[in-house]
């Protein structure tokens, strides 16, 4: 079942010193938020944000972004935020549709996709992360060197985002059927919520990883 409605998460999102609130004001600036000169790197659809804090806590070095659409999800990362401050990780409450207006032009590093909603119906496939409308957004965020990571243990949502990979203007770094097997991308593997369920019930999980070209500017 999934909690869109927790009785009190928004007010506890709207009075979290963990969320940036106002984060279209942030364009531009989001290195003077965390008062430092290191990368920015956002997870989309973040969930309740185990990944995050492992990376975060791992990487002190590296300013971490967790985006979530819903409160009530949002709010059990707040909470574990509440119980160990990581001064390298907020979050913002939004859809991504708007990433073009909290991000600056090459302001994001790399972008994390972890078992992203599959949307399978046919008219919703602009609403996948993994789509060309998404990767095209990604790329005006994205610095000229960047990455997106995705991972999923959904065989037809992996299919579709392959696909989309150069249509959108997009290369093709690495890949694989079967992540926890693969002895070049599973090393240093931080596992997400979806991930440890899906996992332990048997399920491959699939992984890419993308880049664009340089381009003359
Ligand atoms: N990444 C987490 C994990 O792997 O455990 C959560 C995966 S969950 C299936 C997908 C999450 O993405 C949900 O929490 C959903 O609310 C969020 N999400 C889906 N579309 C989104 C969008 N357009 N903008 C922000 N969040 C989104």
């Amino acid at each position: 079942m999934r909690l869109k409605n927790i009785a009190g998460s928004r007010e506890v999102i709207a009075d979290s010193r963990f969320v940036i609130h106002e984060p279209q004001n942030q364009k531009g600036k989001w290195q003077d938020l965390f008062g430092n000169k290191n990368p920015i790197q956002i997870e989309i659809g973040m969930g309740k944000g185990r990944f995050l804090m492992e990376l975060a806590a791992g990487n002190p070095d590296i300013n971490y972004i967790g985006i979530e659409k819903y409160s009530s999800v949002l709010l059990r990362a707040v909470q574990k935020m509440e119980e160990n401050e990581l001064p390298n990780l907020r979050f913002i409450r939004m859809d991504a549709e708007d990433l073009c207006e909290v991000f600056d032009k090459e302001e994001v590093d790399k972008i994390y996709l972890n078992f992203s909603d599959p949307w399978p119906k046919d008219r919703h496939a602009k609403r996948r992360l993994p789509s060309r409308q998404f990767l095209a957004r990604y790329d005006r965020i994205l610095s000229a060197d960047g990455r997106v990571e995705f991972k999923t243990d959904n065989e037809g949502l992996f299919d579709f985002a392959l696909l989309e990979v150069e249509p959108a203007g997009w290369k093709m770094e690495a890949s694989t059927r079967d992540l926890h097997h693969d002895k070049k991308l599973f090393p240093g593997n931080i596992m997400t919520e979806y991930e440890k369920k899906f996992s332990s019930l048997g399920n491959p999980i699939y992984k890419y990883i993308i880049y664009r070209e340089k381009r003359e500017n």
